[in-house]
């Protein structure tokens, strides 16, 4: 693999920076650094970016708030695009046929586009209130919860494919199942969603119900990442548990490993202090699998996603 990456990329529109520590990017602001971190300026740089990525055998990552991303110690391997350049944030509204569809930037903020539909009067993706991400992040994780997921307002998603290619897919082509989306390879670089026109009063009442209601469920802290773990299909019950009550029936709630632990607030929520390192919280969460599968035989399956040098995952 080519490592003269400023060599590599140098004729592009992209901003390259070299050993770039990835904790600081990350909500949970810890783990180690990408061999080359590079921001597109434009979709054409990203297309191009792409395919000499593809023809050299990089091995390519997307980062998006890092808001569910916990990075390896040893950090990763090859290039982590991230989507910062203004021209990935871009927001158009266009009626067709009655039917509002808004066109949005995969690196827009997801807060900051609840309050934008909000203060136009649009409802459709309220039910994201309070979620941490950019629009790519939280489509690759249909991000949700109690008041819908964002699949549900879907209408197209864009994406950039490894050969550089932007192909549009209709939602029909896509599967958004629970915290999950399966999405061909490639980075996101826009959707399109579904609005509907509604008195602005009305849409901001909701967004204050939905984060009253967050604040008082969940801790909105720093170095956190949301819930470590889905929620586990019980097959005795034919529906989801809740992998936090599981933690917390196990006894797990505050527990420790070096200087990571489980909140005594909510038990699926995995924090850590300064200092900490990624290998802490793994070994927190393989903690938590085994005692939980231990007592109820439901096996645990990680929501946020682990990025390290022998394979992505958990
Ligand atoms: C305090 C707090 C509260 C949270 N509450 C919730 C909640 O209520 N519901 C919920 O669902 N989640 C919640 N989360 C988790 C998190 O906000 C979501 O998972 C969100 O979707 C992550 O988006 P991101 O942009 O930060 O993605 P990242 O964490 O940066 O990345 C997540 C995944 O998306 C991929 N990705 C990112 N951008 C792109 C792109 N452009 N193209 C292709 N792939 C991409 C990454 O490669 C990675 O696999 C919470 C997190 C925190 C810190």
């Amino acid at each position: 693999m080519d490592r003269h990456w400023t060599n590599l990329f140098s004729d592009l529109d992209v901003q390259v920076q070299a050993d770039a520590p990835l904790g600081p990017l990350t909500w949970f602001g810890i783990g180690g650094r990408a061999d080359a971190l590079v921001n597109p300026r434009s979709p054409e740089a990203l297309a191009e970016l792409l395919r000499r990525c593809l023809h050299n055998q990089i091995r390519v990552r997307v980062l998006g708030s890092g808001a569910n991303l916990l990075v390896d110690d040893a950090g990763v391997e090859g290039v982590v695009i991230s989507l910062t350049d203004p021209s990935f944030a871009s927001l158009e509204v266009n009626t067709e046929g009655g039917i509002e569809l808004m066109k949005v930037g995969a690196g827009h903020d997801l807060m900051k586009l609840v309050t934008e539909c909000t203060r136009r009067g649009l409802t459709g993706i309220e039910g994201m209130t309070g979620i941490p991400a950019q629009i790519g992040g939280a489509l690759a994780m249909n991000a949700g919860g109690r008041y819908g997921e964002i699949g549900d307002a879907v209408h197209a998603v864009a994406i950039v494919r490894p050969d550089g290619e932007l192909r549009v897919y209709a939602k029909s082509e896509l599967n958004f199942a629970y915290r999950h989306a399966t999405l061909p390879d490639g980075v996101i670089a826009w959707a399109t969603f579904s609005m509907r026109e509604e008195n602005p009063v009305v849409v901001r009442a909701r967004v204050h119900e939905y984060m009253a209601y967050k604040r008082s469920v969940q801790p909105m802290s720093n170095c956190a990442a949301g819930c470590m773990f889905k929620n586990p299909v019980d097959p005795a019950q034919n529906q989801r548990v809740s992998a936090g009550k599981l933690i917390d029936e196990a006894g797990l709630k505050g527990h420790r490993v070096g200087k990571a632990f489980i909140s005594d607030r909510h038990a699926n929520f995995f924090t850590c202090e300064p200092g900490a390192r990624t290998n802490d919280l793994r070994e927190l969460v393989q903690l938590a699998k085994r005692v939980v599968f231990d007592r109820t035989g439901l096996a645990l399956e990680t929501e946020v996603v682990f990025w390290s040098r022998h394979g992505d995952g958990s």
